[in-house]
């Protein structure tokens, strides 16, 4: 350890011999640098020299009440003098007990069992795991397969790969991978011209149905991202769909996995997108061809949504802190498992499974949620926001603008190939931490930010457009 501080410079050129950086060319670092940070507050993010960015992306999506959260700091400091890990074969603690209590009241009814992974691709092995062996275990071993959505995205290890159709993280894998079906994605920017986002997402559902009828002995899953395909780019979708797809999945005994790790945690308005999938009338997203900016009613109490067997949580379950995850299932999985034969148990572990640390920033997490109304307080932001973002919602470049609870995507139509890379760059020299996805730009901010800034990241992203059309 170096015990004075390092410059920006000195740092960048380290991490570049000794780290293997995550989702990159690691030679296009020569042309866009890396960006070294030293410590983060609130939405900010700042470099050895006091520059600062605005966490427009929640550090990928996982940061929730900002960075240097002095609640959460505080509950970890109180945890490390206690216990920081201990296996969870054969012991248990009260931090592991207590989340599992806790999320078995805050989820859909009747997922009341919480196994423990350590991110959010586990918990996808994890779900399609228990699935299949579920069915194993009932009498039903060929139900072995699974389907997704077009462009689905539920993580990058083999297993996960094999139900995500981000073709960039897949097709160089494709040899390696049990590559499962895919049925058509409901995303509204796809309806038929005239067509609402409702009535093409009960199309979709019927395509769907008609892959059930003709699958359906060989299926143990669905796995889908509720309301919002994340890696996608930010694809939102009529919450009918949902619906159907329970009641399909009940119709043929297929699971129903909901993949809640990115929009789960209050990120789509309600803690679980699925307590929204009772659709509001008239349809909150117009079709294709429809120049309204699409205004939801973000964190909208639907009490009627649904339960799916297993609900995935991660990403912002630990406010951004620490890697854990979590598989809901219900009782009738969960029995399925019980018996004298081991072979007959969920047999599936890892090193950090339910660690005390990462459980409690969970705990610290919820108990934010619960004591500043942070779901009601979001409303209002998201309101705020989308009434500030005329600019950039009626931009003759701009198509697509859609939000749904505190997820903003719009597309944005310039003539250069490399507009991501751009867009990034001008980001950063406007204090922005914009990472957009093709030509997808999109905000997911931290719930804590402030309307001051708010006003912040939408005038220095119009600036960008401008700048980039
Ligand atoms: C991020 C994400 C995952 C994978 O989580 P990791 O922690 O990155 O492995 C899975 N599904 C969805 C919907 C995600 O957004």
């Amino acid at each position: 350890m170096q015990n004075t501080s390092p410059t920006n410079a000195d740092l960048v050129s380290r991490s570049l011999s000794a780290v293997w950086h995550p989702c990159s060319q690691m030679k296009h670092y020569e042309s866009f640098p890396l960006v070294p940070i030293a410590r983060g507050s609130g939405v900010w993010l700042y470099d050895f020299d006091n520059k600062r960015y605005l966490d427009s992306v929640s550090s990928w999506w996982v940061n929730l009440f900002g960075h240097a959260n002095p609640r959460i700091n505080a509950a970890l400091h109180d945890q490390l003098d206690r216990i920081e890990h201990v296996m969870l074969a054969g012991f248990t603690h009260e931090p592991v007990v207590e989340l599992s209590e806790r999320l078995r009241d805050l989820a859909p009814k009747g997922l009341g069992h919480c196994f423990y992974g350590s991110d959010g691709a586990s918990a996808t092995e994890i779900a399609l795991k228990m699935s299949a062996h579920y069915w194993r275990n009932t009498g039903n071993p060929a139900k072995t397969q699974f389907i997704s959505l077009q462009n689905s995205y539920h993580g990058e290890t083999l297993g996960a790969l094999s139900v995500t159709d981000v073709a960039l993280f897949r097709d160089a894998y494709g040899p390696l991978i049990r590559q499962q079906a895919t049925v058509v994605s409901p995303d509204a920017r796809n309806a038929g011209y005239g067509e609402s986002a409702e009535a093409f997402a009960l199309r979709c559902a019927d395509a769907l149905e008609a892959h059930l009828q003709r699958h359906h002995t060989e299926l143990a899953a669905f796995i889908i991202e509720p309301l919002v395909q994340g890696a996608a780019g930010m694809a939102m979708y009529h919450p009918v769909y949902l619906k159907r797809a329970r009641a399909l999945c009940d119709q043929y005994h297929v699971h129903l996995i909901a993949d809640e790790i990115a929009v789960g945690m209050g990120r789509t308005g309600t803690m679980f997108a699925c307590e929204q999938a009772n659709p509001p009338s008239p349809p909150f997203y117009k079709g294709r061809g429809d120049s309204t900016p699409i205004t939801s009613s973000p964190g909208e109490v639907r009490p009627d949504g649904i339960s799916p067997d297993f609900l995935l949580i991660s990403k912002g379950i630990t406010g951004g802190y620490l890697p854990l995850s979590i598989v809901m299932s219900t009782d009738t999985i969960y029995q399925a498992f019980y018996d004298d034969k081991t072979v007959r148990g969920f047999l599936h572990s890892h090193s950090y499974t339910g660690n005390p640390l990462a459980c409690r920033a969970a705990l610290a997490t919820l108990d934010i949620f619960q004591q500043d109304d942070v779901l009601t307080t979001n409303r209002a932001k998201a309101a705020f926001l989308n009434r500030i973002a005329a600019p950039i919602s009626c931009h003759p470049r701009v198509k697509n603008w859609r939000n749904t609870g505190m997820i903003w995507a719009f597309e944005v139509e310039s003539p250069h190939q490399d507009f991501a890379q751009r867009c990034f760059s001008l980001g950063l020299q406007n204090e922005l931490l914009l990472r957009p996805m093709g030509q997808t730009v999109y905000f997911m901010p931290p719930y804590v930010i402030t309307e001051e800034e708010m006003q912040l990241l939408v005038g220095r992203t119009l600036t960008i457009i401008e700048a980039l059309t």
